[in-house]
């Protein structure tokens, strides 16, 4: 009896459960780096090359423990470009008796591989994706009949269930959550540690030869690449995170400083994402360093709401309400991207900053992503097919079943509030609270209207003017309707004014 194994991109971990109970004398592990994969949007370099390195760093590792691994680069000569293809070709060249895999974390891949059974005529196997704390059925039963859910009452029930910070049924100490004691603006002369760095070595740079070579007009930048691609490397990443900056995440979680793109965040998406870390492992080090007196409650709490609350929550969302998901647009935007997201100049400093740090790191943190760019795309009213398609490709630690509830759900309300309860759109002020960026723009922030004003200022008021029918309702927009009910006609009319110039000449590929 063989069994093949099918390994993917984002299951770098040798506790992945299509790998237990695996015969290393009889059964096939099976990893390949795919053209359909790669360019089904067309990634970000560094991300490329970011999964193609930890992909064959994770098969060597394979290799030194004794498993038989057949693994397919992608200019392999036989190469089909397709996982399916692949499977096909491995299961046509051996005598192959049953598939086994983990389920695929995006719904497209899923539903490919529950069709194998009947291509391929042998059985196949998909098992659950156990380095998620939360099943599908937990999540779904959770929901129940809520119309409405809150992240808040989920995260709470997972730190229960895992017993994190908790004593008994009750937080350890405290209350659940210090949200509001983490939105500290940037002081001067912030110390910001350096993130984790590593030059790339003989595997990584064939990689990113191959990148170079093969997606050429990609966005982003190859070099410097300086991720973690092996396991130790990332639990080495992880550790410099909870010595150097866990400590300061919370205070300073929703803070930006003009070129400073990684501040106090862990920048371990991608690693989790991957496999090369486990969730788990991350909050057990962010709870240790709590109980060592290394960080302060906000800020361990802070981290651990984000990795057993945000990110459970999200995904428990995608599978629930996949695919139509992909397709909501309940506020109908429709305005395509304009070419700034791509690097286009423009001297809104705030998004000029985003989107270079963007093409640089393939990363941006949290706030970055949701109140310069996100809001952005709220309220000139972008189209979410093309924004989800953006943050697919630009972020390295972008995979559908993360991105899509971030970008439709949080911050396009594109699902009509399933996800989050009223949309982040905020206007100039919130920036400049939160950041340096405004002294380096050429709008000024305290201006309201006329061509010299923060164009968030005006955008802000006109996305709650154009969408009033389906917004004004919302309870936790009441106050801010009201306010809007007490301007004058000429304020409005200016307010209108300046953002159909604005939408105008974006619509034109000006320079806003
Ligand atoms: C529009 C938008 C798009 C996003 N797209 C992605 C994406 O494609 N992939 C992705 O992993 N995250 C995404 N996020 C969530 C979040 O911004 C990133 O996880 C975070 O910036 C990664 O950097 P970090 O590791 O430094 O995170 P930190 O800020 O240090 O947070 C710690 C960890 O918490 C988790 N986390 C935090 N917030 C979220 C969240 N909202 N959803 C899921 N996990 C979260 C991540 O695993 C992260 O590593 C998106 C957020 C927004 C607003
Ligand atoms: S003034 Fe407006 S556009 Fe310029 S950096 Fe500030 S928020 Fe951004």
């Amino acid at each position: 009896m063989t069994t093949l194994r099918l390994i993917l991109g984002d299951q770098l971990n040798l506790k992945i459960s299509s790998l237990s109970d695996c015969n290393k004398d009889k059964d096939i592990i099976l990893m390949c780096e795919v053209w359909d994969e790669a360019t089904y949007v067309r990634h970000h370099k560094k991300k490329i090359a970011f999964i193609f390195s930890a992909m064959r760093h994770f098969a060597e590792e394979l290799k030194k423990q004794g498993y038989n691994i057949h693994y397919t680069k992608l200019d392999g000569e036989e190469n089909t470009g397709s996982f399916c293809g692949e499977v096909k070709r491995t299961i046509e060249a051996h005598t192959i008796d049953s598939v086994i895999v983990t389920e695929a974390s995006e719904y497209r891949v899923l539903k490919s591989m529950r069709s194998w059974n009947r291509e391929f005529g042998v059985p196949i196997e998909i098992r659950p994706d156990d380095r998620f704390l939360c099943t599908h059925d937990e999540f779904q039963s959770w929901v129940g009949g809520r119309k409405q859910l809150r992240m808040e009452y989920f995260y709470r029930k997972m730190r229960k269930k895992h017993n994190i910070i908790m004593d008994g049924e009750k937080p350890e100490v405290g209350q659940w959550n210090y949200d509001n004691e983490n939105r500290k603006p940037p002081k001067e002369g912030l110390h910001l540690p350096q993130t984790y760095m590593l030059d790339p070595d003989d595997i990584t740079r064939e990689v990113m030869d191959l990148v170079a070579d093969r997606f050429p007009n990609h966005f982003g930048d190859l070099e410097p690449f300086h991720f973690a691609v092996t396991r130790d490397q990332a639990l080495q990443a992880l550790n410099q995170f909870i010595r150097e900056r866990l400590m300061n995440f919370g205070d300073y979680q929703d803070a930006m400083v003009q070129g400073e793109p990684w501040m106090y965040h862990a920048h371990l998406s991608f690693y989790i994402n991957c496999g090369l870390l486990l969730p788990l492992e991350c909050v057990e080090a962010a709870e240790n360093a709590y109980h060592d007196d290394k960080a302060p409650l906000n800020a361990v709490e802070g981290f651990i709401r984000q990795i057993i609350g945000w990110r459970e929550y999200v995904r428990g969302i995608y599978w629930l309400r996949m695919p139509a998901y992909e397709r909501e647009n309940f506020l109908e935007a429709n305005r395509a991207l304009p070419e700034l997201f791509w690097g286009e100049k423009t001297q809104m400093n705030c998004l000029s900053q985003c989107v270079k740090e963007t093409k640089e790191n393939a990363y941006a943190h949290h706030i970055q992503r949701l109140m310069v760019l996100g809001n952005f795309a709220l309220i000139a009213g972008l189209s979410p097919e093309e924004v989800n398609e953006w943050y697919m490709i630009v972020y390295a630690d972008a995979y559908q079943w993360v991105e899509l509830p971030n970008v439709t759900g949080m911050i396009l309300f594109a699902d009509g509030g399933y996800l989050g309860s009223k949309p982040y759109a905020a206007s100039g002020a919130y920036i400049n609270k939160m950041s340096n960026y405004c002294k380096g723009c050429k709008y000024k922030v305290t201006k309201k209207n006329g061509p010299e004003a923060c164009p968030f200022n005006y955008l802000y008021w006109d996305f709650l003017i154009r969408n009033e029918d389906k917004l004004s309702k919302n309870n936790r927009l009441g106050m801010i309707y009201k306010t809007l009910e007490r301007f004058d006609e000429n304020k409005v009319s200016a307010i209108k004014e300046d953002s159909r110039r604005f939408l105008k000449a974006l619509d034109h590929g000006e320079k806003v």
